[in-house]
């Protein structure tokens, strides 16, 4: 049988495979030797990529009448973009909320007043199914036109035991609904819920009890938690996630976001998958992570989250990746703290503000966030077997990917071998 779909004349094919040892994310000098093809194709049967390299090398006896073309006439083709940290699912928004935050109150003064986050609560626990359904669909195909081919999806703004399964069940609906790639995390423990106010251990206990037991670990892969003042401190963060891990749950935690509480080494030392935010993360605990991991656990770094709080501490991307860390880059989708789904623009401030270049960048926003929801196998690279989640950009080169501040460079986005109407 011919191929189904042939990308051909690609200036630069950017395939992200690794260089390296497989079987671990992108560290050090892996994160920007990755592979890439000047003049390439990337040929597809059905949903999965069946074969790519130079223009020189495709079997052109594969090429029938059948095959559907997509010619990008010598631009930039690449893996669909892997967003590896939303909180996909919310009622309402927070636009007054950014009014107060321009007149200089902090994102903790928020929270402590009975914003932020517990506003977003009180919206999503009187929203409709249909109305969640409808909101998450919408931003779903926001980041579709962004080119990110598959997602992750938090809950964590019901903060009641049927409020986060009704939130996860939104979730996987919008799966079902639309081609991007849905992958679910419980952040139950977001903070705790306003019934119990001042009771975070408490909280978890009853997280712990009436909701982990009904999830299961092959529909809801990751169990997450906020580790932070006014959420939750680092001792009942290890007893939470210790209790998911028995459970068979992939372990997250934001961590490091506004203080250094040691979130982030303790989570880490239990085998977690990912370490996001990390703002305030130091290059010391950064190596002793890489080294107490092996490399396995991602940073996953969020720079536009600063940016739209105000804050000046951005993590310390470069000394991370010095430290031997794989970082990942997100945009932390959510009506609070960063109501955007332009991973680009993401992409280029960890150039701008965390020192990483265009290269890593793009290693961060594929392989690396593939690596950190646990899609490793299926998405992040261009490689015979992955599926076909393939991007076609407007630029001829990398470098003007970051460049291009604030602009979305894709021309084509193609999921599983389907090329996406604009
Ligand atoms: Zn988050």
């Amino acid at each position: 049988m011919g191929y189904t779909l042939l990308i051909r004349h690609c200036g630069q094919l950017l395939t992200m495979a690794d260089t390296g040892r497989a079987g671990s994310p992108l560290t050090g000098s892996r994160l920007r030797d990755w592979h890439s093809i000047p003049n390439g194709y990337v040929a597809c049967k059905q949903d999965r990529i069946v074969a790519l390299g130079p223009m020189a090398e495709l079997d052109e006896s594969l090429v029938t009448a059948a095959t559907q073309i997509v010619e990008a006439r010598g631009r930039v083709v690449m893996p669909g973009l892997v967003e590896c940290h939303t909180h996909l699912v919310f009622g309402g928004n927070r636009a007054a909320e950014f009014q107060r935050k321009l007149q200089g109150e902090s994102y903790l003064d928020i929270l402590a007043s009975g914003g932020g986050i517990l506003s977003t609560v009180r919206a999503t626990r009187a929203a409709s199914d249909a109305q969640l359904l409808e909101n998450a669909l919408h931003h779903l195909a926001g980041f579709r036109r962004y080119g990110v081919t598959t997602l992750e999806a938090k809950t964590g703004y019901g903060l009641d035991a049927a409020t986060e399964l009704r939130l996860l069940q939104t979730a996987r609906e919008a799966g079902r609904q639309q081609p991007v790639r849905v992958v679910s995390t419980f952040l139950g423990a977001h903070v705790p819920g306003p019934e119990y106010a001042g009771r975070p251990a408490a909280y978890l206990d009853m997280l712990a009890a009436e909701v982990l037991p009904r999830l299961d670990p092959t529909e809801v892969p990751f169990v997450d938690i906020f580790c932070e003042q006014g959420a939750f401190s680092v001792a009942d963060a290890r007893r939470y996630l210790t209790r998911a891990r028995e459970l068979g749950f992939g372990l997250k935690i934001h961590a490091e976001q506004l203080h250094d509480l040691g979130g982030c080494e303790m989570a880490a030392g239990l085998g977690a998958v990912s370490l996001d935010h990390c703002d305030y993360l130091t290059p010391t605990a950064a190596a002793r992570i890489a080294a107490l991991t092996g490399g396995r656990t991602v940073a996953v770094l969020l720079p536009l989250v600063p940016l739209f709080l105000r804050q000046e501490q951005y993590a310390p991307g470069r000394q991370l990746i010095d430290a031997g860390l794989p970082v990942a880059i997100s945009t932390d989708f959510n009506p609070g703290s960063c109501p955007t789904k332009n991973l680009w623009l993401a992409l280029s401030v960890a150039c701008l503000k965390m020192g990483l270049t265009p290269r890593e960048a793009l290693a961060a926003v594929t392989l690396n966030a593939a690596w950190a929801i646990g899609q490793q196998q299926e998405c992040g690279s261009l490689e015979p077997g992955k599926r076909a989640d393939v991007l076609v950009l407007d630029v001829p080169t990398p470098e003007e990917i970051p460049y291009w501040l604030g602009e979305n460079p894709v021309r084509h986005v193609i999921i599983g071998g389907q090329v996406q109407a604009s």
